[in-house]
């Protein structure tokens, strides 16, 4: 499954950051998920409560952000947010776009004790 390989990453991610810092409890983690890169949260959120019984990160919030998704035009160098899937610039029409936000998947930061 797609969600549960991202939430063992950021689940790694967290448990090498929490052992550099003396961390014995994860209390919330917050997520940046793009739009576009097709990560079902509620998914997510199942996987990552799965994944992390027994470890320092058991019971951690999570924390998701949904990013959206941010083009710009390669012709007027205009940026816009993409609201439907159209994938053409609102002020000139091209279709040279190239994306700048959107496919995020990222560990913001953590809260621990
Ligand atoms: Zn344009």
């Amino acid at each position: 499954m797609h969600e549960m390989s991202i939430a063992q990453s950021i689940l790694d991610i967290i448990l090498q950051e929490s052992g550099n810092h003396k961390v014995t409890r994860v209390l919330s983690v917050a997520l940046k998920v793009g739009e576009l890169s097709a990560v079902e949260t509620e998914s997510l959120r199942f996987c990552f409560e799965f994944l992390t019984k027994g470890t320092a990160a058991e019971g951690a919030q999570l924390d998701i952000e949904r990013v959206q998704v941010t083009c710009r035009c390669q012709d007027c160098a205009s940026d816009f947010t993409v609201k439907e899937l159209t994938f053409s610039c609102p002020s000139c029409g091209s279709g040279k776009l190239e994306m700048l936000s959107g496919r995020e998947l990222s560990v913001e930061s953590f809260e621990a004790e």
